[in-house]
């Protein structure tokens, strides 16, 4: 298993390699014009009046790269400075789409989730796969609200997923309750995935939990439900969603393992 400290070698890595950079506004060169503002991801950018420029609230910031990346600002005042931490690195490679992970080896939020269930066999017969999508352009999540929900559906009994399968583990001090370290609370990313398995038995646990905790956090989620269909493509699995006066899904994917069918347990 690929431990927590060989995770952060990887960041020290890229920013060596590519000389990660955080986001800020130089006040010599702003006008105050605010044509950057709309292009915000998550309203970061505010006008100071008394100045008559731009600032970046760090606070709300993701580290996306949008701004800088779509070169938004005309006169260059919006500028990359060092990212400076461990969480700094980590909330740029989550919030920014064009980013790779690198233990997950996988590009936007570092997770694929269980989308190629067939071959990797994460969700087994008689399981089902949770995922839960925080955040979204617009309102992203604060780390403390991800630990939330994580904590709320452990406590009912589902295992959450591995660091090697999903980035929001690495910041877990205990896999079994979804604690976070304390120190990462603060940071905002612009979406995260909490994922995680329970037994069928056990879904409707789970989904109380959610309904309750989604009452004490301050973002948005959509939830994803992994179900493995029988032979017949049948499964009672969304009839807990009736019970509990949860809507039933207005979409899905369908994975029928034509390419690698490895996973039959
Ligand atoms: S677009 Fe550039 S000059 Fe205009 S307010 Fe934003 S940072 Fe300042
Ligand atoms: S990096 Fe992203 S979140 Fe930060 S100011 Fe730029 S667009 Fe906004």
């Amino acid at each position: 298993m690929m431990s927590f400290v060989s995770y952060i070698i990887f960041f020290k890595k890229i920013t060596k390699k590519g000389a990660k950079k955080m986001t800020v506004i130089n006040k010599e060169l702003c006008n105050g014009c605010k044509i950057c503002n709309k292009f915000c991801t998550v309203d970061a950018i505010h006008y100071l009046a008394e100045e008559k420029k731009c600032y970046i609230d760090q606070d709300r910031c993701t580290e996306c790269y949008v701004c800088l990346r779509q070169k938004v600002c005309p006169r260059g005042a919006i500028q990359p400075v060092e990212l400076d931490s461990f969480y700094k690195q980590f909330q740029h490679v989550i919030s920014d789409p064009v980013e790779t992970h690198g233990v997950t080896g996988v590009s936007g939020r570092g997770t694929e989730e269980v989308k190629t269930n067939d071959v990797s066999g994460r969700v087994k017969k008689g399981e089902v796969g949770v995922a839960i999508d925080m955040g979204r352009p617009g309102m992203g999540v604060f780390l403390r609200d991800a630990e939330k929900v994580a904590m709320a559906i452990a406590a009912v009994g589902a295992e959450l997923a591995p660091q090697e399968h999903t980035p929001l583990a690495a910041l877990m001090t205990d896999l079994k309750t979804g604690k976070l370290e304390d120190a990462c609370h603060g940071y905002h990313l612009l979406s995260v995935i909490v994922e995680a398995k329970c037994k069928e038995g056990e879904l409707k646990q789970v989904l109380e939990a959610l309904q309750k905790v989604e009452k004490e956090i301050d973002t948005v989620f959509s939830l994803g439900l992994i179900i493995r269909t029988d032979e017949k493509g049948q499964t009672k699995v969304l009839d807990t969603l009736d019970e509990l006066g949860i809507p039933q899904p207005h979409r899905g994917k369908v994975n029928v393992g034509l390419g690698k069918p490895l996973s039959l347990a």
